[in-house]
């Protein structure tokens, strides 16, 4: 028998009762479980449910039963979190949470499948064509569609299929940084093209545009601002006028929305610039469209032909689960992110009052708070959302991230909050018992209140 699963500095009797390593891994379940998932993440639910013990979450009684309820949950590393945060697209949580059908996509596309083969000729067929002729049904107004990576991709493709060794006209005012230190314009300037920046950066006119164009332009780029504001003495030229200066203009419209949507006037997106006169339009999918990691490239069937057939294309393109997920993301129902985008603020106060109450009734310090949940994810920048959290002491926001699920809120004005516009409503009682556990755990110390 090893120590390793004792914690000797602990005196509780309770917690020296934890059943080792080595002893559960002994048991029948989770002997059978290594060769299915490997002994190392067989061995990670173990520690798993150890920890769980020694934090008084459950019982040393309990732990081999949790240890193998958690190896479902340990086939990964990754952990489902619930995002109460009020930031419906957050990056750092993956983006877009993938609807029910989008998920069922993916379990069927994980085997064998005709992703790239006519079951009707028993030939080779054009790979992603469901997902593709979903996208072009989305948007009328595309000739063509292809889908990449993500959006940067769809933008670096553009660089070297369209411009390797001539200029790209972009407005200072639109030099973008995406994140994590990675920039649009060391994007697009990897690919060999040159950059011709016009204007300022808070005004750039049409004659900025004409006086840059020349024999080595190959396009004119237009990067919506996603993640930030200029407001002010400011101005900027918009798709119809540049459309007319003779250039192809390719327009980055950043998240990804592919018709006007009636709750973010300001968002561009792709039919409308497209009827606008763009040539070409890039985009991300797990932004508000609400699908998998991806990136959209929509315009002139001329240019997508050209894009699609340029050696890094193949570096670039989607596997079969992303395909899978992102036609079913177009052609099923409304998303996480589009439900949690039009929920009213009605229903989640409601959702809010009915935990908030429940966990009131246990002894928990909870009060409903009115708040201001955000788009997030590079999309909607400035646009603030009526909502509405669960307010909870700032102590439990740690014991929260640390629970299974872990549920991850925000600490404003030194209260943790639980923004449940965010929240998929399948989840309220998820919430409400991970804060009684949360809560219950504090009773020792007598912290809580
Ligand atoms: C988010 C964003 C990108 C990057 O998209 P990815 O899909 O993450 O590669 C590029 N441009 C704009 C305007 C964006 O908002």
């Amino acid at each position: 028998m090893t120590t390793k699963a004792l914690s000797p500095s602990d005196g509780d009797d309770a917690r020296r009762r934890i059943p080792a390593t080595d002893t559960l891994l002994a048991l029948p379940e989770l002997a059978s479980a290594t060769g299915r998932v490997g002994r190392q993440r067989v061995k990670q639910a173990i520690v798993a449910a150890q920890q769980r013990a020694r934090r008084g979450e459950i019982l040393p009684g309990e732990v081999a039963a949790a240890a193998i309820a958690g190896l479902t949950r340990h086939a990964t590393s990754l952990r489902h979190v619930i995002n109460a945060t009020g930031v419906i697209v957050h990056t750092n949580l993956g983006r877009a949470p993938l609807s029910a059908a989008a998920t069922e996509a993916l379990a069927v596309a994980a085997g064998a499948t005709d992703v790239e083969f006519d079951l009707s000729t028993g030939e080779r067929a054009r790979r992603g064509r469901a997902a593709m002729q979903a996208l072009a049904a989305a948007v009328p107004a595309a000739q063509a569609v292809h889908v990449v990576n993500n959006n940067a991709a769809a933008l670096l493709l553009c660089g070297l299929a369209l411009a390797r060794e001539g200029e790209i006209i972009i407005s200072r005012g639109e030099l973008v940084e995406i994140g994590d230190g990675f920039r649009i314009p060391d994007l697009l300037a990897s690919t060999g093209a040159q950059l011709r920046e016009v204007g300022t950066t808070n005004r750039c006119s049409i004659r900025d545009y004409r006086d840059a164009i020349g024999p080595r332009t190959a396009f004119i780029l237009k990067v919506h601002p996603s993640n930030f504001i200029i407001s002010g003495f400011t101005s900027s030229v918009e798709v119809p006028e540049l459309a007319k200066l003779g250039p192809p203009v390719v327009v980055d419209i950043g998240s990804g929305l592919l018709a006007p949507h009636p709750l973010l006037p300001g968002e561009p997106d792709a039919s409308t610039v497209l009827t606008q006169g763009a040539s070409l339009v890039t985009a991300s999918g797990d932004k508000l469209l609400g699908g998998p990691q991806a990136g959209l490239l929509l315009g002139r069937s001329d240019l997508i032909e050209l894009l699609r057939r340029y050696p890094a294309a193949r570096a670039l393109r989607v596997d079969k689960l992303t395909l899978a997920a992102l036609e079913a993301t177009l052609t099923g129902p409304p998303n996480p992110v589009g439900e949690a985008l039009i929920a009213t603020f009605e229903s989640v106060l409601a959702r809010v009052d009915s935990v908030t109450k429940r966990l009131s009734s246990k002894g928990i310090d909870a009060v409903t708070a009115p708040t201001a949940a955000a788009v997030g994810g590079g999309a909607a920048p400035g646009v603030q959302i009526h909502s509405a959290a669960v307010s909870l002491p700032a102590f439990l926001a740690g014991r929260l991230r640390a629970g299974d699920p872990p549920v991850v809120g925000r600490v404003e004005n030194g209260r943790c909050l639980l923004d449940l516009r965010t929240v998929e409503p399948h989840e309220d009682d998820a919430v409400l018992a991970a804060v009684l556990r949360a809560g219950a755990a504090a009773d020792p110390s007598g912290s809580t209140g």
